[in-house]
């Protein structure tokens, strides 16, 4: 297993009381805690992330999901919201997230992670840390 990336405790971004009131260019050299939540991602963010086909995503979403379960990119799928809990590595990481901890998927990311803080556990705030 790959060693926890240095940085806050999940505790930490589990904990938005504890979180910082968002400033813009304070995602330089933070350690991306926002990716450590877990990502609801809709059919839609799915398709742009070239995981699953538009045919896919309009025959069967239970089909999809079983398939990306099995693949390692989801862990949950959600059928009352229709939504898709991207997989997090050691229950922490998003998938997605680099060891350098920028994403990887960046242009192609959902739209939660477009909109984060703005909406969120805790709107306007972050889970923000200094890089380890
Ligand atoms: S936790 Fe906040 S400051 Fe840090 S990368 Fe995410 S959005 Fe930027
Ligand atoms: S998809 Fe990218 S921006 Fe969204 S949580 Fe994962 S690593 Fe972060």
């Amino acid at each position: 297993m790959e060693p926890a990336p240095k940085g806050p405790n999940a505790a930490d971004a589990q904990r938005p009381s504890t979180w910082r009131r968002y400033k813009s260019g304070m995602c330089d050299g933070c350690w991306a805690g926002c990716c450590t939540l877990p990502v609801e991602a809709s059919a839609s963010d799915l398709i742009r992330l070239e995981l699953i086909t538009e045919e896919e995503a309009a025959e069967s979403l239970k089909r999809v999901a079983k398939r990306l379960k099995s693949e390692g990119y989801i862990q949950a799928f959600v059928p009352r919201t229709q939504l898709f809990v991207l997989e997090q590595r050691n229950g922490r990481d998003c998938i997605f997230l680099g060891k350098d901890r920028l994403c990887t998927v960046y242009q192609k990311r959902p739209e939660v992670c477009r909109k984060f803080p703005t909406i969120g556990p805790r709107p306007g705030f972050c889970p923000v840390a200094k890089k380890g």
